[in-house]
């Protein structure tokens, strides 16, 4: 533990991205692999592994992880039509960065989740 992810670097700017969204407390850019037309990963800026690590003191944390995710998925327009949400979590989830993130995937009808 406590080696340095992908998403540290990209929030001490070691690793470039594209920003769409900052604050104090997360951080939003695009995916450099995306997965849908408009594919943004919001991060807090605490380094939460994955988010069965977030305890109690991470409540609200959370609860503003959604809140921001919210925000950018109207910015980038997706609200009216309509996104997904997704977090991978461990391994056998697909989680490949050990920084918590949500994945907002938009811009195209999606599949069903079992298709
Ligand atoms: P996970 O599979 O952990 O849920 O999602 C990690 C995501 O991070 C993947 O969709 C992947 O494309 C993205 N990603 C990995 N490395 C980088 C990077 O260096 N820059 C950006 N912008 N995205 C990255």
């Amino acid at each position: 533990m406590s080696e340095e992810t992908i998403f540290a670097k990209i929030l001490s700017g070691e690793i470039p991205s594209t920003k769409v969204y900052s604050d104090d407390e997360f951080y939003a850019f695009r995916d450099v692999n995306p997965a849908a037309p408009t594919h943004v990963l919001v991060i807090p800026r605490k380094p939460i592994a994955k988010v069965t690590d977030a305890t109690e003191e991470d409540a609200a944390l959370l609860g503003r992880l959604i809140l921001v995710a919210n925000k950018v998925a109207r910015q980038e327009g997706l609200d009216k039509q309509g996104f997904r949400y997704v977090i991978n979590c461990g391994k056998d989830g697909g989680q490949t960065v050990f920084h918590l993130h949500i994945h907002i995937m938009g811009g195209q009808v999606l599949g069903p989740l079992n298709g």
